[in-house]
């Protein structure tokens, strides 16, 4: 927290003495690339929820800080190429999106297409097939839901669980291991959802009607390519493996899908939850694969690896001013804070 305070006090003195503007336009600046990554923009009450999250008020204004910041946002593929040739225009960006939630669809590429914004989505595939709530994502904002009450469910829990931020974390992970322990299938993890909005009293119907934390559906996939969302790879289960056969064998998976909705030779990836192994990025670079992003926050320079590209996640936690200082490149310079590998995304073969 003091940490926090104390970027704080040097990004306001920044502004003050307008150090930050000037080096938004030095070669520093110019050399490096910010790619800026976007889970959900809210439709209903998501972003009070968890960090996956932004409102449409904050994501808005952030496209207008991009303008008023006269920043160069870029496709992905063309920024690859430009970092590596030295060729980058001023305050370049890219702006990113992972998994492909039905809000990118219904509220945040229509913001974009307003703006005149290129945008990648990464786009993963399972759900875009099985149109039901994302298992995962789903469970914890079920149990937000329901939160300060005491979930009782025998069958999956040892004892009552309170439903405070630290029970409704053991609660998630215990549901998430039941499903797993019995290797449920989609539609067998959608009744398992069912069941706890029951326990929860919640109206899960209803939520389904919405389509809150569902996937687009092919058609809308086909029609944001038509419109020139570029369409790139987040694996099919949003699973990464450790063998090189499985690894291949998802990344195949998932580019069949997009490219039968209509995306142009997928090359760019996004790792699942950021995670990946030491193994990982050769085996990206031996399937094709351009470049792969993570969750470490960073500017990218030409000398970094193409493989762990640093990206920063947008969340409602940054303040406007952070933001601006990562469009002008200060708060690259600033003591970051450490981002845990989770191994959520993990499969074991
Ligand atoms: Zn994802």
């Amino acid at each position: 927290m003091a940490l926090r305070q104390a970027k704080m006090a040097v990004l306001r003195c920044a502004e003050a003495t307008g150090a930050s503007r000037w080096l938004a336009r030095t070669e520093w600046r110019r050399n490096k690339l910010l790619i800026l990554c976007y889970h959900g923009v809210s439709r209903f009450d998501e972003h009070h929820w968890g960090s996956l999250y932004i409102s449409e008020a904050i994501f808005r204004r952030r496209m207008e800080v991009l303008r008023e910041e006269r920043c160069n946002v870029l496709p992905i593929g063309e920024a690859i190429e430009r970092l590596r040739d030295g060729t980058l225009p001023e305050r370049a960006v890219v702006i990113t999106f992972d998994d492909g939630t039905h809000d990118f669809f219904s509220v945040s590429f229509p913001i974009l297409e307003e703006f005149g914004y290129p945008v990648t989505l990464y786009l993963t595939t399972y759900y875009v097939e099985f149109h039901r709530p994302v298992f995962d994502p789903a469970c914890s904002y079920l149990l937000w839901k329901g939160r300060d009450t005491t979930l009782r469910w025998p069958e999956v829990l040892d004892a009552p669980v309170a439903l405070d931020a630290a029970g409704r974390e053991r609660a998630a992970a215990a549901i998430i291991r039941y499903a797993i322990a019995r290797k449920l299938s989609g539609a067998g993890k959608d009744d398992l959802l069912a069941s706890l909005a029951t326990r929860l009293d919640i109206d899960y119907q209803d939520m389904c009607r919405r389509r809150v934390l569902q996937l687009i559906t092919p058609e809308e996939a086909t029609d944001l390519a038509r419109r020139g969302v570029n369409l790139e790879f987040h694996t099919h289960r949003h699973r990464v493996y450790r063998s090189r056969e499985h690894m291949f064998a998802e990344l195949e998976d998932n580019r069949r899908r997009l490219v039968a909705y209509g995306a142009r030779e997928p090359k760019h990836f996004c790792y699942t939850g950021g995670f990946f192994l030491p193994q990982h990025p050769g085996f990206l670079k031996e399937y094709g694969i351009v470049s792969a992003t993570t969750c470490f926050p960073g500017l990218c320079t030409a000398e970094s690896d193409l493989m762990r590209l640093p990206r920063l996640v947008d969340t409602m936690g940054l303040t406007e001013l952070e933001f601006r200082g990562w469009l002008r490149g200060i708060s690259a310079m600033l003591p970051l804070r450490r981002v845990r590998q989770e191994e959520g995304q993990l499969v074991d073969e």
